[in-house]
């Protein structure tokens, strides 16, 4: 979840903190959009310089909550070919809870960001789909993540190659075979059911398959405001559970454990 720093949400940690407590959940995470270098696409994320403060805000929030709740940070990582030596950098200079290795770009194109929308008229969708899951393949390959985040991001606007396409079915054959090997960690994630393609990602073909290979998933609203606190959670597990999934993945100081799921 996010906060104000990466200057496209809303409320503070202890928001988020007191929305968790009020939701009965007994954990949650803030992991927001990472640092990266000054050239990159920098209005969508906090400033290094804040990195700190971000820390000592949600560690203060941590210590007053920890009675009602466990609140773990992390961060939101972008895999950006090119930038892997400062993410790495990055990473090390704090024991981060979980970091998550998102995909937001294909070359210099936000490829999620309304305001280069356009831009998908000049791709044809397959190729861009390929491209897409080739990056999240690297990115679990990059053995710098922990869960790689809403891993089918590229469908946000709707934008559907068909259902039967042999090279994006095989863009995502292999992703996955990535995931498995590199024995990281799917989110599934209720932020699609907010976004004009109004399904959770990844998409169920996505699930039944990482269920087959015995993939772990982490779940997260990417909340970015404290009102989407836990969004969609109940339909998200029990997407899981549909495929046998019983389990899904917590992180402390970057150890994996499996926690069941809890039926309400
Ligand atoms: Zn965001
Ligand atoms: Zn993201």
């Amino acid at each position: 979840m996010h906060t104000p720093r990466c200057n496209h949400a809303t409320g503070d940690v202890a928001d988020y903190a007191n929305a968790a407590i009020a939701a009965g959940l007994s954990e949650i995470g803030m992991s927001d959009h990472s640092p990266m270098p000054d050239d990159f696409d920098k209005p969508w994320r906090m400033d290094r310089t804040e990195l700190p403060e971000y820390l000592q805000e949600v560690e203060q929030v941590r210590d007053i909550v920890k009675d009602q709740l466990d609140l773990r940070v992390g961060l939101e990582a972008d895999f950006h070919p090119g930038t892997q030596a400062y993410v790495a950098e990055m990473i090390a200079s704090y024991a981060w809870d979980y970091v998550i290795g998102s995909v937001h770009y294909i070359g210099d194109w936000g490829f999620d960001n309304p305001d280069t929308i356009q831009i998908w008229d000049t791709w044809k969708i397959e190729d861009a789909y390929c491209a897409y899951f080739k990056l999240v393949e690297q990115s679990a390959q990059s053995g710098m993540f922990d869960i790689i985040g809403h891993p089918d991001l590229i469908k946000k606007f709707g934008h559907r190659p068909p259902a039967d396409s042999v090279p994006v079915n095989q863009a995502i054959e292999s992703m996955l075979q990535a995931v498995k090997q590199a024995d990281v960690v799917l989110e599934i994630s209720s932020a699609g059911l907010r976004k004009p393609v109004a399904e959770i990602y990844p998409h169920t073909r996505i699930v039944q398959r990482a269920a087959e290979l015995a993939i772990p998933f982490s779940y997260g609203s990417d909340a970015h405001s404290p009102n989407e606190v836990g969004h969609g959670m109940k339909e998200c597990l029990s997407m899981l559970e549909s495929f046998s999934i019983h389990e899904i993945a917590s992180f402390k100081q970057r150890q994996r454990t499996m926690i069941a799921i809890q039926h309400a």
